[in-house]
């Protein structure tokens, strides 16, 4: 087994014999009431963190910006983590959502709408630059985080590997600038 985000595939899945970049979620589900750009905050936990990583909120805010940059999307950090319209933390094991994490899971995502949430798996070795983190099974936290905004946003796994939304992922790995041309293409129908 490989290392993979969380959440399930979809049925189709498996049967997709067109390589999509992308595919949404069931359903398609959309920030509902949503203004162009979308406007949405996230906070993180300060309870469900990790303190060996001190710059979490510039990791996460160069993931995301990579969203805003090829769809109208804006996003603001807040405090508010009681209100947030996302909500991130870092979690070990079975915290409480009927999917527990174990050594293969990275993360998880909801899809769009109220209560959304990116559940990070605070037994992963997390890496913001591999030059100082030289374990051999750390895990790029901003590629992940984009991945599961990519769920936030309302998109599904794809079945093409060189895709964002590819559910599996190996240590060390990087994210690179043809994944997000990628990407740009797909994203622009997010919100139609
Ligand atoms: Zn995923
Ligand atoms: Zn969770």
């Amino acid at each position: 087994m490989s290392p993979r985000c969380g959440v399930p595939d979809n049925d189709d899945y498996s049967k997709l014999h067109i390589t999509k970049h992308y595919s949404f979620l069931n359903g398609r589900p959309t920030w509902h009431g949503s203004t162009v750009p979308l406007m949405l905050n996230y906070a993180l936990s300060e309870e469900h963190t990790i303190d060996y990583i001190n710059n979490i909120s510039d990791v996460l805010e160069r993931a995301f910006s990579k969203w805003s940059s090829v769809i109208p999307v804006n996003f603001t950090e807040t405090q508010d983590y009681k209100h947030a319209n996302i909500k991130i933390g870092f979690y070990y094991g079975d915290h409480g959502d009927e999917s527990p994490f174990d050594d293969m899971v990275l993360a998880h995502a909801t899809g769009p709408g109220s209560g959304a949430f990116i559940h990070f798996n605070a037994g992963i070795i997390w890496a913001v630059d591999f030059n100082s983190e030289k374990s051999k099974s750390a895990f790029d936290l901003e590629t992940t985080a984009i991945h599961e905004m990519g769920h936030v946003l309302g998109l599904d796994h794809s079945s093409n590997e060189e895709s964002v939304m590819w559910p599996y992922t190996t240590p060390r790995k990087l994210w690179t600038m043809s994944m997000v041309f990628k990407f740009s293409t797909a994203h622009s129908k997010i919100q139609t």
